[in-house]
């Protein structure tokens, strides 16, 4: 990649709310998320962040998305 044409992508920490911390990749120095593949109900099979869900749900709505 030539330098000054890409955003400065890189490895960071990601911080889940329920306390996981894996790797990905941002262009940002700190990712901080709700939902990880630790603790999504889909995963988990429990529906422990159904308020987090609903801030999807808005999420959406707002964008237009379904
Ligand atoms: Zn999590």
């Amino acid at each position: 990649m030539k330098p000054g044409i890409h955003p400065n992508y890189k490895r960071v920490l990601v911080k889940c709310a329920c306390g996981n911390e894996f790797e990905s990749g941002s262009v940002k120095d700190e990712v901080r998320v709700e939902i990880c593949s630790e603790c999504h109900p889909f995963y988990t099979g429990r529906q422990k962040f159904a308020t987090a869900a609903g801030r999807v749900d808005k999420f959406n709505k707002k964008y237009g998305l379904k």
